[in-house]
């Protein structure tokens, strides 16, 4: 999130990472991303090849999310963007869970 004119400097000094170069929290961790609230409308539009053995969100295969495409760190993109589940929507640049998969992958902090 970008911090806005005049705000505070502990605002100002928070880190804006661009997504597309990154995908650290897509390949971070073997229960990520899960299902929780999505209906069955939207669970059919995710491929089932790329659906776990138990059902419970998206295959991690190779240390990383299935639907993950290209190179984290560098460029990456979410191959059912506009079906990923959504604990997906909720992850924010920034936040702890991001910060903590930046950190593993060994990418910058700010
Ligand atoms: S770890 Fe952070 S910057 Fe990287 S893709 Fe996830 S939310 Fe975006
Ligand atoms: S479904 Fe897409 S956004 Fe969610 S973890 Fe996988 S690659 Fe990332």
């Amino acid at each position: 999130m970008a911090a806005q004119a005049g705000s505070s400097p502990d605002v100002d000094q928070v880190a804006v990472f661009d997504c597309q170069s990154c995908g650290a929290c897509c390949a971070y961790a073997a229960d990520w991303p899960r299902f929780s609230t999505e209906d069955d409308a939207e669970l059919e539009r995710i491929p089932e090849a790329l659906v776990a053995a138990d059902l419970s969100g998206i295959r991690f295969e190779n240390g990383r999310c299935a639907a993950l495409r290209g190179e984290v760190g560098k460029a990456t993109a979410c191959g059912i963007y506009d079906a990923r589940p959504h604990v997906c929507h909720a992850c924010m640049p920034g936040d702890p869970e991001c910060l903590t998969a930046r950190a593993a992958h060994g990418l910058a902090m700010r």
